[in-house]
Parts: C-alpha cells; sequence; structure tokens
C-alpha cells in the first residue's frame, strides 16, 4: 500500500471516529495531513467526517493546487497557515460543543484561553490563543495564525471552534480531544473557585514536555 493510500485511510478512519463521538456534527470539521514529499491530503468541502470516502479526500500540491479527489476545505488558509509557520505534519479543526462553547464565555483571556487545569493539556496545547469571530472561510483566519509566529500549536475560533497542530496526525488529534476535555473541564468548574496549576508547575510541565 502506497504512503498516499495508506494516509487517506487514516484520516478516514480518525475522522469518523471523531464524528461518532460527537466531536463535530454535520458536514463540519476538516484535517489535512502532510506526506512526505510535501503535498498534503485534505478533506473534502462539504464532506462529513463520518464519512469520508478515501479516494475522494483531496491532494494537494506543495502550490495548493489540486492534484486528485474533490475539491479541498474551504478552510485550507488555516491549515496552510500552520504548515507555513510551524512545519506542522497535520491539522485538526473541529466543532466540538465545550471547546465552542468556552469560546463564547464572559472574561477569557484571549492570550490564554484555556485554565491550567490538567498537566496534559499543558503538554499537548502549551497556551490556547482566542482569535476573534471570522466568517468560516475568511482568509483573515490565516491570516490571524500567521500573526502567531509559529508559537502557538492550538487555537480557538470564537463562535467557531478549534484548531491545532501536531507533529503528525496522531498527535494534532490526541491534542484535539485533549483542548475539548480541557474545555469542558472549565465549564464543568466554572465559577466553583477550582484550584489550577500554578505557574511553577506549568513552567516544569512546559520544559519536561515542550510541545
Ligand atoms: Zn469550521
Amino acid at each position: 500500500m502506497t504512503e498516499i493510500t495508506r494516509m487517506r485511510d487514516r484520516i478516514a478512519l480518525i475522522a469518523r471516529s471523531l464524528f461518532d463521538r460527537g466531536l463535530t456534527p454535520g458536514s463540519s470539521g476538516n484535517i489535512s495531513a502532510r506526506l512526505s514529499d510535501g503535498t498534503l491530503l485534505v478533506t473534502p468541502t462539504g464532506s462529513s467526517m463520518g464519512f469520508l470516502d478515501p479516494a475522494r479526500i483531496s491532494h494537494m500540491g506543495a502550490d495548493m493546487t489540486l492534484i486528485s479527489g474533490d475539491a479541498p476545505t474551504k478552510e485550507m488558509p488555516l491549515h496552510s497557515a500552520f504548515y507555513d509557520t510551524r512545519g506542522a505534519g497535520a491539522v485538526v479543526h473541529l466543532h466540538s460543543t465545550h471547546a465552542v462553547a468556552h469560546s463564547l464565555l464572559p472574561d477569557i483571556d484571549p492570550d490564554d484561553a484555556l485554565p491550567p487545569l490538567t498537566a496534559y493539556s499543558v503538554m499537548r496545547l502549551g497556551k490556547v490563543k482566542l482569535l476573534p469571530f471570522m466568517l468560516p472561510g475568511d482568509p483573515e483566519i490565516g491570516t490571524a495564525i500567521r500573526g502567531l509566529a509559529g508559537q502557538r500549536s492550538a487555537v480557538l475560533l470564537a463562535h467557531h471552534g478549534p484548531v491545532v497542530a501536531g507533529a503528525d496526525l496522531e498527535a494534532a488529534v490526541y491534542a484535539m480531544e485533549e483542548l475539548e476535555e480541557t474545555a469542558k473541564l472549565a465549564i464543568l468548574t466554572r465559577g466553583l473557585n477550582p484550584n489550577v496549576l500554578s505557574a511553577a508547575q506549568v513552567a516544569a510541565l512546559l520544559k519536561r514536555f515542550p510541545s
């Protein structure tokens, strides 16, 4: 089996799992992954994560022209921004419920949108940037991510959903799952004055486990 066939199958399998767990409804969400030759596989525009046909997943050249498959997601600017600024291996964008809910709440620090509640959220995500509302597919989302100069691996689009980049597909998905769970914990404990990790504990985690 060739690399491209293997990766197309892997994307469809993981997308199905995310959809089946209720992490992105309808035809929302998109996934991209880089192949060893620098080309990209991207889920097609209008497709449901639960019902992808692997053969129709978009294969994009390094110059972002379509090589094979259906037309790619309209959110290509946010994907390419992470590849260009972080050298990412994969990017995942979902409309997961708790992350979206968290993005709507008052008194969220846009520079550090999720409280440091658990070790793994700090290790896998670092600080999450909250970006203001922009229209879906707006190239300005890509511009905003480029403005982070590769310093962040995870952003939360207000009224929309999270975007996470990783070294490979599995790393990006695991980090995305951590983001959604941390948003859920933040909502569950909101107003309860929960203990959070101290600045020293966060610094120790980031030093031991750089993201
Ligand atoms: Zn979206």
